[in-house]
């Protein structure tokens, strides 16, 4: 076995790297590697083949030969922009080697007069006469080996030629230590896997169309995705393994509750909340997801397990992300839930008065429900008897907050999490295998699906007569702009434009919200929204989650073939959530692509956000997928669910059957847990 010492290479700053100095250490962490494991991961997308060598008269435009020549001519031009240039021959020919931004004595220095070199760069054409611009290798003859070779290619960024970097994975590849093997001899062999390194040093050495589905590949994306399941599992058994007060109600208050509604909750919604009353009675915690799409009705489903927790004689926390969500949920609370309770609400907006009034209700527990943002889970905010902790949009926070909160709510308190963004089946697991899900896919029964249309941008005029007809009805529009490139300031100006070109047509009518304004700002946009002090709402795509605009009916997407699917479904989900039929238009762009076709019919086609997320991850790729970039859901560099699926599932069995203590993890586990950045997750997993 190798020392201990030897594995620490890996964790160690790019600048331990031999040959890297302050400079390139500075470039290669613009690329985002900063310790050398993160090199291993960068691997290379393709080659260049400079294998061949020719004599000149051979030489073809475009290829990237190696040449051995001899210098035979200098031409240093003393007028400014002018490059140098180097004639040189073999026995067969000549070629000008051209400098461009090159000094004369650096030139002179590697290209002595009547020597032979080896040269390597691409071969181009200029006035009759073949010739290498800037070459990519010039070097003494003995090195010849060095050049004359199929070279990896990896992306590179400023201040990195292939040279430079070529040198660096060499020497980090050669210094790669020989790690002991987290999984079981049997098991690698059954599964065709190579050993680590091995598998390390192949992708290094194969381009990218050939990687993702070779062995030595899916060797790394199983340590990855086992990685990251084995984190989550063991957030589970530590959740659940210390015994709680169990919760007792009759539900007496919340039958009530419900009876009153003034709309019959739907089969999903009964089930979830028997899921949830489970929950709460059973003695181990609760650790719950609640997945539902946009409008499915979750938070009501929520309000009943704070009831039914109060009923237990402990106190409810409701914390949502922005404070007009948070305010909507107190509202809501308000209406509904019977008067004899307690319900308060906390923003850090909240002044201090009341604030400090609030905080001492609440350990003095004359507060049942407090309903508010992150400013909840403050120090100074000290519950007395915490039975329930509710988040909302919980895709703003990720695995370690998750357990924070698992945590921060001490030994008795349940935790109710919920979500709108629908995953894939298959990916259920990795996104929440630390948590037990409850789903609401049943759409409220009187709730009209969205009509959506898809009209080319040309034909924008006739949406001008429809805008007006739904604000005359007292609906509400929503127009969104989309971020094309990947610029805040691009950005921000089509919507700007967007905003002034409608306001002329709407004046005084229309509301704007961008990236670019913080979140008061733009909860006081929303505010307006909301109590209809406007009627049209241009925004980038940041319109808040989660808020109910009841009258909001109309909602256009501008160049709606930039969005992913779920995106769009997500966008669609914004309107429609009254009892009148919502309408959705997809403007696009001429011409467009077959995917994007597929899209809007998918689109087009189905209301259910499970269905569509699943399309979403075959069209796009998992990667790709816009929404799960938004919810949190990049825990991967190498692994694919799209490519994968199998590794997901082998990984999910082989960690239910390796039993093994906290401890043993540690250890056995210590290095994959590092290389894959979860390490610090495991030592935050609350015991
Ligand atoms: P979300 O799941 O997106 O959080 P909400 O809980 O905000 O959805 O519910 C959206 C709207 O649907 C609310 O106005 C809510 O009162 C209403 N709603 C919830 N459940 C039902 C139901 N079963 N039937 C009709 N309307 C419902
Ligand atoms: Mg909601």
């Amino acid at each position: 076995m190798v020392k201990t010492k030897k594995n620490e290479y890996i964790f160690s700053d790019v600048s331990k790297i031999k040959g890297v100095g302050k400079r390139l250490a500075a470039y290669l962490k613009n690329k985002k590697i900063d310790k050398i494991k993160d090199l291993l991961w960068d691997m290379p997308y393709s080659y260049t083949d400079r294998s061949k060598s020719v004599k000149l008269d051979e030489l073809q435009v475009g290829t990237i030969p190696t040449i051995k020549v001899r210098v035979i001519k200098y031409n240093f031009p003393r007028i400014r922009n002018l490059p140098n240039k180097i004639t040189c021959e073999d026995e067969k020919g000549k070629i000008d080697i051209i400098f461009f931004n090159s000094r004369e004595g650096y030139i002179r220095k590697i290209l002595p007069m009547n020597e032979w070199v080896i040269i390597s760069g691409k071969i181009s054409y200029f006035k009759s006469k073949y010739q290498i611009t800037n070459p990519d290798y010039i070097t003494n003859i003995k090195n010849e080996g060095y050049v004359k070779k199929i070279i990896p290619k990896y992306s590179l960024t400023e201040g990195l030629t292939e040279k430079s970097y070529r040198k660096i994975v060499e020497e980090v590849l050669n210094n790669l230590p020989l790690i002991k093997e987290w999984h079981d001899e049997y098991f690698l062999k059954n599964m065709n896997f190579p050993y680590w390194k091995d598998a390390i040093l192949n992708l290094h050495k194969i381009s990218k169309d050939k990687k993702i589905n070779s062995e030595s590949y899916r060797r790394l994306a199983y340590d990855e995705i086992f990685s990251h399941l084995l984190i989550l599992n063991e957030n589970r058994k530590r959740i659940r393994k210390d015994k709680k007060k169990s919760k007792e109600f009759s539900g007496i208050l919340s039958n009530q509750v419900i009876e009153n509604l003034n709309f019959d909750l739907t089969n999903d919604q009964f089930k979830a909340i028997s899921e949830i009353n489970k929950d709460l009675k059973s003695s181990k915690k609760m650790f719950r997801i609640l997945q539902g799409d946009v409008g499915s009705g979750k938070t009501i489903v929520s309000l009943i397990a704070a009831l039914n927790t109060i009923e237990s004689g402990s106190q409810c926390a409701l914390m949502a992300p922005t404070e007009i969500l948070a305010k909507q949920h107190y509202n809501v609370a308000k209406k509904i839930l019977p008067n004899n309770i307690n319900i308060q609400f906390l923003t850090g907006k909240t002044e201090n008065k009341n604030k400090n009034k609030i905080i001492l209700d609440l350990s003095e527990k004359k507060i049942n429900l407090i309903i508010g943002t992150h400013s909840l889970f403050q120090k100074k905010v000290l519950f007395s008897n915490l039975g329930l902790a509710i988040v909302d949009e919980q895709h703003k926070f990720g695995v370690k907050q998750r357990m924070n909160l698992a945590k921060k709510g001490g030994l008795n308190c349940d935790v109710l999490l919920m979500s709108a963004t629908p995953i894939p089946r298959t990916m259920m697991m990795s996104v929440y295998g630390d948590l037990d899900v409850s789903q609401i896919i049943e759409k409220p029964k009187k709730r009209k699906k969205t009509l959506t249309l898809s009209k080319p941008e040309e034909k924008v005029k006739e949406l001008w007569p429809l805008i007006k007809k739904n604000i005359q009805n007292k609906n509400q529009v929503f127009w969104v702009c989309p971020l094309i490139e990947e610029s805040k300031i691009l950005e921000y100006s089509s919507a700007v434009k967007k905003y002034e070109y409608i306001n002329k047509k709407f004046p005084n009518r229309v509301g704007l919200i961008h990236g670019s304004m913080n979140k008061f700002e733009k909860e006081v946009v929303l505010d307006n929204f909301l109590n209809k002090k406007i009627d049209i709402l241009v925004s980038t795509t940041v319109i808040e989650v989660g808020v109910d605009f009841p009258d909001a009916n109309l909602i256009i997407i501008e160049n709606s073939d930039k969005f992913g699917l779920a995106q769009l479904h997500q966008l669609r989900g914004r309107v429609g959530r009254g009892f009148k039929e919502g309408m959705c238009i997809l403007l696009y762009k001429k011409r467009l692509s077959s995917n994007a076709i597929k899209r809007i019919k998918i689109l087009k086609s189905t209301d259910n956000g499970f269905l569509i997320a699943e399309k979403d991850m075959q069209l796009r790729g998992f990667g790709d997928i816009g929404g799960f970039q938004q919810s949190g859901i990049k825990y991967f560099k190498l692994a694919d669910p799209v490519h994968h699926p199998d590794l997901f599932k082998i990984a999910e069995k082989e960690i239910k059957r390796i039993l093994i203590s906290p401890k043993e993890i540690e250890k056995k586990y210590n290095i994959l847990l590092r290389l894959f950045d979860r390490a610090e997750v495991v030592n935050e997993i609350p015991d």
